[in-house]
């Protein structure tokens, strides 16, 4: 299982992520799009932790509903409303329970994916964050299924997804800033394909 405080943590570890690596998602963001994704994400994942330190959480539900609304309403960018609907689903799904077992958690990943295409209509190939969550959480099912172990599943997802943030380089974005760029497009790595792969390194991080 997995509780609140260690949840707390993987979100705390995602900021500090994202925080360590602002230039470098700035970066890819500057070739395919406005070059804000690093301050979006570090400005979004600022606002969440210091809202979870002020009041810190007492069930899953709260947790993630609470940094879901933070995102939505502190980042402006595409992926303010999409990483907060990925959390807000989460939340939803896990309800008022203070820790998640595998299953719970895989199933709450999967609802908030779905949070994600019912937003962003992304589909496998558009060259964004789906390009990572989508394989993650697959790989993160299937070790789920072998056995109720949450550090291998967490370990599974980020190698998944670590593959599917560097298969994005050769995509032609479809969705989002970068699909003005068409053809040119093709050559880099999507922004939110590493923040998302920085959530999985995360997870790694806190279950160990
Ligand atoms: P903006 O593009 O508004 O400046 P960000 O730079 O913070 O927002 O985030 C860009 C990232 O959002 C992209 O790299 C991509 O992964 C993701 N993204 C954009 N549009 C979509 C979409 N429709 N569905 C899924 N992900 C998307
Ligand atoms: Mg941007
Ligand atoms: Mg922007």
């Amino acid at each position: 299982t997995i509780t609140v405080d260690q949840l707390t943590d993987w979100l705390t570890r995602f900021r500090d992520l994202v925080t360590e690596q602002v230039s470098y998602l700035t970066e890819l963001d500057s070739a395919i799009g406005d070059a804000d994704h690093g301050s979006n994400m570090t400005r979004g994942m600022g606002a969440v932790v210091e809202k979870i330190h002020a009041s810190p959480a007492g069930t899953v539900d709260e947790l993630f509903k609470g940094a879901g609304m933070t995102l939505v309403t502190s980042v402006g960018g595409a992926s303010g409303p999409l990483y907060g609907t990925f959390f807000l689903r989460i939340g939803t799904t896990a309800g008022p329970r203070t820790s998640l077992d595998a299953p719970g958690l895989a199933a709450a990943l999967r609802a908030g994916l779905g949070g994600v295409v019912a937003r962003g209509k992304a589909e496998a190939g558009d060259k964004t964050m789906f390009d990572v969550l989508s394989p993650a959480l697959a790989a993160f099912d299937a070790a789920v299924d072998v056995s109720s172990d949450l550090s291998t599943a967490a370990h599974a997802a980020y190698f998944a997804a670590q593959t599917g943030r560097d298969a994005t380089r050769a995509l032609l974005a479809r969705k989002g800033r970068a699909s003005y760029l068409g053809e040119r497009s093709i050559g880099h790595i999507d922004p939110g394909a590493a923040s998302t792969a920085l959530l999985f390194q995360a997870l790694v991080e806190t279950l160990g």
